[in-house]
């Protein structure tokens, strides 16, 4: 080879290297398959829960910070308990105590939400500030009481991710059973949250998220514009999935959905997506490749009576009751006998009560695999 071919191919190298660069550059900075799992990109704690057969500490929490919630959706998937018997609020010094406590067990991640609209909590503002400095983490809300006096509580999330299930007045007012005007406040908060990323240079990523409903499926286009124009990272539709003791009994065939991903995907920009969960449609009441749950172990919820459980599905049960921290640290129960009890009843029942469209269904897929290995799993 001579020395101009060989300076020819260095240049090719060098620009499909360049190329490349460019186009990840391009990337997103968040992952959108919201189908996948995030368990590969902690080896270590899998490795542990593999070698002791149990977890070292939850990888990510939810923390319901109050249960009460300003509407009343047809599809709500804690309808059993939101806006029911007392009314329990996290207030800041405990969820502040709970936040240590879940860094110091190696906890990566806390999402923000629960029974109810997170947002009601009063204290809401400083709980989430305060855990964005020692935690990652992100917020779940229906954006009605978001507004751009109090959008500074953004400033050090994730990922916020607006729950908007009605693309006009109307629409919203039939599915959320509020009034109409609710909507222009849940559509308000989208705009101050943007506004505030804008101006503040936020790395924050603003999504939007309809459960598709018959109620609303003719108007996911016009809602997936409206959230594009307003300057959201993204609009993403997901199906609905009945918790076993929902007293709503919303029904959705969604087969006559299933093109609606492409219509959807030509509103894509390089700074806007359109997240159809294709998966989770075709997953919606098929039979799981798993018989038991392996990944309720890496997480855990927080009520905000203070009541902890592995998984939001049981909360409530006191079956699934691992502990308060009202009484006790976050550190003790999860080190504790009655979590290892519950955890070991959980995977023995064979998901006898689970939701169908459950979040850490991929886990549990790729944990039952690594259990279960396929006759060709050696040959990487
Ligand atoms: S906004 Fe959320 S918590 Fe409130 S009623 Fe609707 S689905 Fe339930
Ligand atoms: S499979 Fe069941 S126990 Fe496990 S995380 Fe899902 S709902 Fe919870």
């Amino acid at each position: 080879m001579n020395g101009n071919v060989r300076a020819r191919d260095q240049g090719r190298i060098f620009m499909r290297i360049r190329r490349k660069e460019n186009e990840m550059q391009k990337m997103p900075v968040y992952d959108s398959d919201f189908d996948g799992q995030r368990l590969i990109f902690h080896p270590t704690a899998v490795a542990h829960w593999l070698r002791k057969g149990v977890t070292a500490g939850p990888l990510y929490a939810e923390v319901d910070l109050i249960n009460r919630c300003n509407c009343n959706c047809v599809f709500c998937g804690v309808d059993f308990r939101v806006n029911k018997g007392t009314k329990t609020v996290m207030e800041t010094p405990l969820a502040a105590r709970l936040v240590r406590g879940l860094a110091k067990l190696g906890c990566r991640a806390v999402m923000f939400s629960g029974d109810g609209e997170p947002l009601m909590n009063p204290d809401a503002g400083k709980i989430i500030k305060d855990a964005s400095g020692v935690l990652g983490v992100s917020l779940t809300t229906n954006g009605t009481l978001l507004n751009d006096r109090n959008a500074g509580m953004l400033d050090g999330l994730r990922w916020l991710r607006f729950s908007i299930n009605g693309y006009d007045r109307a629409s919203y007012a039939a599915v959320h059973r509020c009034s109409p005007e609710m909507f222009d406040r849940a559509i308000g908060g989208v705009r101050a949250a943007v506004e505030r990323k804008r101006k503040k240079r936020l790395p924050v990523t603003i999504g939007v998220q309809m459960t598709l409903l018959d109620m609303n499926a003719g108007g996911a286009l016009e809602l997936a514009r409206v959230v594009r124009r307003i300057g959201a990272d993204y609009f993403s539709v997901k199906p609905y999935s009945r918790h076993p003791k929902c007293l709503n009994r919303v029904r959705v065939s969604y087969n006559r959905y299933l093109g609606l991903g492409d219509e959807l995907g030509r509103l894509d920009t390089d700074a806007f997506k359109t997240i159809f969960r294709a998966e989770s449609f075709l997953k919606a009441g098929s039979r799981k490749p798993y018989t038991r749950c392996y990944g309720a172990g890496f997480m855990c919820f927080v009520a905000s009576d203070g009541n902890v459980y592995q998984c939001n599905v049981f909360a409530g049960d006191r079956r699934f009751l691992i502990g308060n921290i009202r009484d006790t640290d976050i550190a003790d129960i999860w080190k504790s006998e009655r979590r290892r009890k519950v955890v070991a009843g959980i995977e023995r029942m064979r998901m006898d009560g689970c939701r169908d469209i459950c979040r850490m269904d991929a886990c549990n897929r790729y944990l039952w695999r690594l259990k279960h290995p396929l006759a060709h799993d050696d040959f990487v």
